[in-house]
């Protein structure tokens, strides 16, 4: 869980994420403005801090290949997997395929984890307890988690009420679009199209 900000202990000053959530398109075809379920998968991702852009965002958390290796033959076998997928939030029959979805796009995967303000690398992950992480502008101030985790979601489920806010990108970590409505009757959802440039817009 990702904590609802970070702010530093020096200057207090607060830092937001703009997006909390990404999710993979593993179509085949290019990205048009209606995408189904069936293609997107939850991306695992971290807190990171960029240190390009200056601000915190989420990053991708890309595990070894091994560790999908042994998410694939556990879900192979019926036992809970919590990484790629959580498989305890699944139905059994999505868990396989999703498992063997993520093994043969890790096979593939080429660059290295991109954190999705930039699409750059030069980040560090904020959930990690050494070393702390020193807020460049102070003297003194480090950057740590401002508030608890964010309570249980009560919503009917995101893109219904109000737009989900979820980015996507393709299975190199390239930007491709922003997830807003979803239509659960027809099983997609839309899709704004967007680029890493989002940042430069505020
Ligand atoms: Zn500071
Ligand atoms: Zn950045």
């Amino acid at each position: 869980m990702l904590p609802r900000s970070y702010s530093c202990t020096g200057c207090k000053e607060e830092f937001n994420f703009k997006f909390r959530e990404a999710c993979y398109y593993f179509g085949g075809d290019s990205l048009g403005g209606s995408v189904r379920d069936a293609d997107l998968f939850n991306m695992p991702v971290r807190p990171a801090w960029c240190k390009d852009c200056g601000g915190i965002c989420i990053a991708e958390d890309i595990a070894p290949l091994r560790a999908f290796e042994a998410a694939y033959g556990a879900a192979r076998t019926g036992k809970p997997i919590e990484y790629p997928i959580a498989s305890e939030c699944m139905t059994p029959d999505t868990v396989i395929p999703e498992a063997e979805a993520f093994l043969r796009w890790r096979m593939q995967r080429r660059r290295s984890a991109r954190i999705l303000c930039c699409g750059g690398v030069n980040f560090q992950f904020l959930d990690v307890a050494q070393p702390l992480f020193r807020h460049v502008e102070c003297d003194f101030g480090v950057i740590e988690p401002s508030a608890s985790h964010i309570g249980p979601y009560n919503s009917p489920g995101p893109g219904e009420y109000s737009p989900a806010d979820i980015l996507v990108c393709d299975g190199e970590g390239e930007l491709l679009g922003l997830l807003t409505w979803r239509q659960r009757d027809q099983r997609t959802w839309s899709v704004a199209p967007m680029q890493y440039a989002w940042i430069d817009e505020e």
